[in-house]
């Protein structure tokens, strides 16, 4: 029990004091980057980024939070308790903990941005004049977020889904969903129609940090996908690229999104490409590492109801208590069982990225 209050939080701030002061703890060279949209009572938001290891490092583990904010609590509670317990290093090799890409949404108990931007469908070649096309989401979006969310909307909204279903296919329906759209600002999985603080953000640690990188791994910490509990690395390259394989060496067993059963954004607009374009002198051993929580039509009606509540209510709508509760459920469960199996599978997975990067030549 002990463990897990060292390591988890119950507020972005919790979290960012529990994870400096580890840092400090364990002598990590420090840098943070502030938000500039401000917080809950105008407190200030910062991603702060802890280094161990020889600042020449030519061999780099970044392990990352947040990049969905409100998934920022188990990210966060898995980088503690690495610097707490396990501050041994490979030679010549750094880690860097970059903790709570997306403290806006963190803290204020959103998946998306400031912006209402999901961060792992932003990561889009921005100098292009054509953004991705989203024609089913377009279709459904006053059915994914009805106006009112009521018990007779989302029932009829259902009906709705299950012909869509019908007509263009299960895997339709779930690219509608969650692919990523790029029209609709106040709706779900927006990947923005401009650069994110975050995005510029993961420009700049690139810059200060990976500049001397020859070889970089990531390790990109979600929840809300996969069976309860358990951590599965995910990639978005394919099974047969040197990076896939890399991957399923160091880690075993790797869902590779470009296969066409994969529920995870593939469209080569994640975080894993925000990475790779911003350092691209590096040859990369990207994943994600994906915590299951509950059911996927459950998660899906938490982020719903937290987009409507975004879209058409506001912070002291009757309803914000409740929606923010389920939405916190469905990506961080308070259950101690599930929280020790994310910290035991969160530091075996880095151990595996460390031994990994150790013996790539
Ligand atoms: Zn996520």
């Amino acid at each position: 029990m002990q463990r897990l209050s060292r390591c988890f939080a119950e507020t972005y701030f919790d979290a960012r004091e529990k994870f400096l002061d580890a840092a400090a703890r364990r002598g990590a060279t420090v840098q943070s980057f502030r938000n500039p949209t401000p917080g809950p009572e105008g407190r200030e938001l910062f991603t702060d980024v802890a280094r161990i290891g020889p600042a020449d490092a030519e061999k780099v583990l970044v392990v990352q939070s947040a990049t969905h904010g409100i998934e920022g609590y188990a990210g966060s509670g898995v980088q503690v308790c690495w610097l707490n317990d396990h501050a041994k290093l490979p030679d010549g090799t750094a880690i860097l903990f970059v903790h709570a890409l997306n403290p806006y949404g963190f803290a204020f108990t959103r998946r998306f941005n400031e912006d209402n931007v999901d961060l792992n469908r932003s990561f889009i070649d921005r100098t292009s004049n054509s953004l991705p096309e989203n024609p089913g989401y377009i279709e459904l979006a006053d059915l994914i977020l009805p106006p009112e969310w009521t018990r007779a909307a989302r029932i009829a909204a259902d009906v709705k889904f299950a012909a869509y279903a019908a007509e263009h296919g299960e895997r339709a329906l779930m690219f509608a969903f969650k692919q990523g759209q790029y029209t609709h600002p106040k709706g779900v999985y927006f990947g923005g129609q401009k650069a994110t603080w975050s995005g510029e953000t993961v420009k700049a640690i690139c810059a200060a940090q990976l500049a001397g990188a020859k070889k970089a791994a990531l390790i990109d910490i979600h929840t809300g996908l996969g069976a309860y509990g358990h951590g599965d690395c995910l990639t978005t390259a394919s099974d047969v690229s040197p990076e896939g394989l890399r991957a399923i060496e160091w880690y075993g067993k790797v869902s590779c999104t470009k296969a066409s059963n994969s529920s995870y954004s593939g469209s080569g607009c994640t975080i894993i490409e925000g990475y790779t374009m911003a350092a691209p002198h590096a040859e990369w051993t990207p994943i994600g590492l994906e915590f299951g929580t509950w059911e996927s039509e459950d998660v899906r009606d938490a982020v719903r109801a937290d987009g409507w509540l975004h879209a058409y209510g506001s912070p002291d709508h009757p309803q914000a208590k409740r929606i923010k509760a389920q939405l916190r459920n469905a990506f961080f469960p308070g259950d101690p069982v599930w929280r020790n199996m994310v910290l035991d599978r969160g530091v075996e997975v880095i151990s595996h990225g460390l031994t990994g990067l150790a013996a790539w030549r």
